[in-house]
């Protein structure tokens, strides 16, 4: 027989502890390779109904509409920008991190006129600077921020924000990658108009699928354009007449499998409990920044607003950041993340998302930290970030 010029894959088993994607139930990796189904199949769309519905639960909406974009979690971002935004409209973008800025770019090549409201990276936005920025404008239609900005670990608080757009006709636009299935989003109670997130973070599937989800009002918003969206494929008054509807208009050929995978990635998820879910989010992050500092690392955000899912560390002054991070994925098998933009070989950013998040994990980073960092020159008290770590575990 002849020999495939390439050996079959066989991808090291990693702990995924980096800003995404993180590691997979094997209930998940198991829908991956269940049998395909046509795009117009009946049960293929019962299928695609009980994901909108398990979406709904997820964001906490009622009405509106939820659906996966087909793409990864910047697919979704530019879909919300391009339907959202038309030539001439001014949007108000909040930056304190690099994906505040992409938001920014992004909304520019709609041709909208865009607004900047700043804080420096890993400080919250505030909520006053919305409010003056808005009252500058003659007409704005949008207010964006990220929620939980994975490049520095900042949770955006939204309550007073999403008050301060609804006061001025304008709509909220969330960037939920980071925080959807790992810190409470509530779309409807916040006032969140449209929201995107992706699958390979805290929802705990595999990368490829970005649900977003519309309130009514944003509904409204797209009904109302001028012209059609520059952008076909990311259309959502044409996606909509295939997710929605007894009558599916074919649009694109929808990726199976990554749908089967969400499905079950969303079952893991209401079966947990969001509330569960949330507090084992909150549980291990205290429990890393606790081991992390008594390692004597410092860390970028301050506690009152940091995202459990994400934590940036300061990387001790003339330590090699990557060639640890190198030694850790290859003696270690685990990854963690560098730095980006402004704080590239500044920080590492640890991610405890979905199913990475678990009290083992945790304590197998500090230990796997302790017995690195001594060689890149920085000494470390001998088993302190375990010892704290599993402190603030076992505390109720
Ligand atoms: C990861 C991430 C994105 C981009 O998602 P991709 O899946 O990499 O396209 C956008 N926003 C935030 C906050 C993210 O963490």
């Amino acid at each position: 027989m002849p020999q495939a010029p390439y050996a079959e894959l066989s991808p090291s088993p990693r702990l995924l502890l980096g800003p995404g994607p993180s590691n997979v139930h094997p209930r998940v990796l198991r829908a991956l390779g269940k049998p395909l189904l046509g795009y117009l199949d009946p049960e293929f769309l019962a299928i695609l109904d009980e994901i909108g519905a398990m979406l709904r639960a997820v964001y906490g909406l009622d009405g509106g509409l939820a659906l996966p974009i087909s793409g990864t979690g910047g697919a979704g971002m530019e879909a919300a920008l391009a339907n959202l935004l038309e030539p001439g409209d001014t949007a108000v973008i909040g930056v304190n991190g690099f994906f505040g800025e992409r938001l920014a770019l992004i909304a520019a090549r709609q041709g909208a006129s865009v607004v900047t409201v700043n804080a420096e990276w890993g400080r919250v936005l505030d909520p006053e600077a919305f409010r003056e920025s808005l009252r500058r404008q003659d007409r704005v239609k949008l207010v964006a921020v990220v929620h939980a900005e994975t490049s520095t670990g900042v949770l955006q608080p939204l309550r007073e924000l999403a008050a301060i757009a609804h006061e001025r006709e304008a709509l909220l636009l969330v960037d939920a990658v980071t925080s959807l299935g790992g810190s409470p989003v509530s779309m409807n109670e916040t006032g969140i108009d449209f929201a995107y997130s992706a699958t390979q973070k805290c929802l705990g599937a595999p990368p490829g699928l970005s649900p977003i989800a519309l309130s009514e009002r944003a509904l409204e918003a797209l009904a109302q354009r001028r012209q059609p969206p520059a952008t076909w494929y990311l259309d959502l008054a044409l996606l909509r007449q295939y997710w929605e509807g007894p009558n599916r208009v074919y649009h694109h050929t929808p990726p199976v499998p990554l749908l089967y995978a969400l499905h079950e990635a969303l079952r893991l998820v209401l079966e947990e409990g969001l509330e569960a879910r949330f507090a084992r989010h909150q549980r291990h992050g205290r429990a890393l920044r606790a081991g992390l500092e008594a390692l004597g690392l410092r860390l970028l955000v301050p506690e009152s607003y940091c995202t459990p899912q994400l934590t940036a560390v300061l990387v001790p002054e003339g330590l090699d950041e990557a060639a640890l991070r190198g030694a850790l994925r290859e003696e270690h098998n685990i990854e963690i993340g560098g730095g980006l933009g402004q704080l590239r070989g500044r920080v590492w950013r640890i991610g405890l998302m979905g199913e990475s998040s678990t009290a083992a994990n945790v304590l197998v980073l500090l230990a796997a930290l302790e017995a690195l960092l001594p060689r890149f020159g920085f000494e470390v008290p001998h088993g302190a970030g375990v010892s704290a770590a599993s402190r603030e575990l076992g505390r109720r």
